[in-house]
């Protein structure tokens, strides 16, 4: 995209914002059920805040998790974000320390979040796989396929 187009498509971003006056920028379109705002850019949603801090850091490429330092999912604003990596967000995120998957294994540690906000254990997985390979001699997944 052009200067002009980002700038276009900003516009649009922060139309969407209804800035409050206790300090948090809160997304006023269209919402995920945990509370997270979602933006359309160039035909895909993303997070709206992860937008935000991304229209700040242009050149740079946002691989971390944006945390909310004010702890409300919908805030979009700059001040109140900062990069971390998935664990130590969820580390920062006090209420899921000590969440685990069906087998024990911690959250913080091995959680993988879909594009469409579903998650799965990434240990769980490894061992689906060791156990295929053990009963069958192969992985289907190295065909970027799972089955159960
Ligand atoms: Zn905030
Ligand atoms: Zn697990």
């Amino acid at each position: 995209m052009t200067d002009a187009q980002i700038q276009e498509e900003a516009k649009l971003f922060w139309a969407q914002v209804d800035k409050q006056e206790d300090g948090c920028w809160l997304w006023a379109g269209r919402k995920h059920q945990a509370g997270y705002g979602y933006f359309n850019t160039r035909g895909r949603d993303i997070l709206a805040h992860r937008y935000a801090y991304a229209l700040a850091h242009l050149d740079e490429v946002v691989s971390e998790d944006i945390h909310h330092i004010c702890h409300n999912p919908p805030c979009v604003r700059l001040s109140h974000l900062a990069a971390v990596t998935h664990a130590e967000n969820c580390r920062l995120n006090k209420s899921r320390l000590n969440e685990s998957c069906k087998n024990g294994h911690l959250w913080c540690d091995n959680e993988v979040t879909r594009k469409d906000g579903t998650r799965f254990c990434r240990q769980c997985k490894r061992e689906q796989e060791n156990e295929s390979r053990r009963l069958f001699g192969r992985s289907d997944t190295k065909r970027g396929r799972w089955y159960r």
